[in-house]
């Protein structure tokens, strides 16, 4: 890697911190005073609107959320479609229906069925696709990827990928077959909740894990999508060290685009959400969009088809930019290439992509099937 490392701050999750006191002891009017200041970021400020007393300013914080993206989006919202091309995985992440302990039958696409389903993909409308496998790299090689995005590189504008993490080589071939875009979770920032969740496989490395994004960035993947697994840990202390992660990318990789999702735990095979403890409700999710919003203007924020519909155009209208529709979260879900595949988690927003697109523009919104051109690679 030829830039530092990006690293979380040890006082974010240390109880006694001054972090942690700001998030407990600042008041409404303090919280309050933050919307009269500039929309930058600083880890204080961002403690001070996701406290527990900024809870009470939520309706300022939309107005003035709404507000700026406008500014900086204007009414476009981006749709993209994920394809699942593998369940099969080497860990046990305690909340995914593909954990590898789950005991079901496993499907790996092959390239022609995976090229099936992007067709139908792309005959829905989208232009953006996100390819999702689960993380084993003996049945979803670089190889696979490599072949699977020069056979579809012409029907999409945007490929992002959703997989393993790889080493700066790998994401080198994959950025030179056409993918320039990475979605990966750390799922928590918490070392002890990760170790816990993650004790087989590779996952266990939170390391490894941590700077992938960043080997993905030097590598010239121009969008990097964060997320913390929401419902596994508190909620607050994840969005101070996303912030941290994204502002770090923000400084350091400049062409790089970053977007935040909010993936909010969801049932699954043999996963039920109450085993966790700890829930986080629609209001504290606004609140995060929120806060994030107000302190970076710029980052993409992301919501997947695991919100209701209602939530999903509710917080559409206020700072969300990028959408997905129409999702399925299981391998061959659209074109019919397998039967009876396990998900991934089950989705609640069923709409088709017309619909959605339809509802956009009834919000008054543009629904933008693609943003991206190979033209304006340099
Ligand atoms: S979250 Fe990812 S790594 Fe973990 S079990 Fe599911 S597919 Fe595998």
């Amino acid at each position: 890697m030829q830039n530092k490392q990006f690293s979380v701050p040890e006082e974010i999750f240390d109880p006694e911190s001054r972090i942690s006191r700001i998030l407990e002891e600042t008041t409404q009017r303090q919280a309050f005073s933050e919307l009269e200041k500039p929309a930058e970021y600083s880890i204080e400020r961002l403690a001070r609107l996701l406290s527990p007393a900024a809870s009470a300013n939520l309706e300022d914080m939309a107005r003035q959320a709404k507000d700026m993206t406008l500014r900086r989006f204007g009414r476009a919202r981006q749709l993209y479609a994920p394809l699942y091309v593998s369940n099969y995985c080497q860990n046990n992440c305690a909340y995914c229906g593909f954990n590898f302990t789950h005991k079901f039958k496993r499907t790996r696409l092959s390239i022609d069925q995976a090229v099936k389903e992007a067709e139908a993909i792309r005959s829905m409308g989208f232009r953006h696709i996100l390819l999702l496998s689960g993380e084993d790299p003996d049945y979803a090689s670089v190889e696979y990827f490599e072949e699977l995005a020069g056979r579809i590189r012409k029907l999409f504008a945007a490929i992002d990928i959703e997989i393993y993490p790889c080493s700066e080589e790998n994401y080198e071939r994959l950025y030179n077959a056409g993918i320039d875009g990475i979605t990966i979770y750390q799922e928590t920032y918490d070392r002890s909740i990760y170790s816990k969740l993650h004790t087989k496989g590779p996952k266990k490395d939170y390391n490894w894990r941590l700077h992938t994004p960043q080997r993905a960035a030097e590598s010239g993947f121009r969008r990097i999508g964060l997320g913390s697994l929401l419902g596994i840990s508190d909620w607050r202390k994840e969005t101070l060290a996303m912030a941290e992660h994204g502002n770090f990318f923000i400084k350091n990789f400049w062409k790089s685009q970053v977007s935040i999702s909010f993936p909010r735990i969801r049932p699954a095979e043999q996963v039920d959400p109450q085993d966790f403890v700890s829930f986080v409700s629609d209001r504290e999710t606004v609140q995060m969009m929120l806060a994030l919003r107000l302190c970076f203007p710029d980052i993409g924020i992301t919501i997947s088809t695991r919100e209701t519909s209602e939530f999903r155009e509710n917080t559409l209208s206020i700072c969300v930019t990028r959408i997905s529709a129409g999702s399925k979260t299981n391998p061959g879900g659209y074109a019919g290439s397998e039967n009876e595949t396990v998900s991934q988690f089950e989705i609640d927003d069923d709409r088709t992509p017309e619909d959605v697109a339809k509802v956009i523009s009834q919000m008054g919104f543009e629904p933008v099937w693609k943003d991206w051109d190979e033209g304006f690679s340099d």
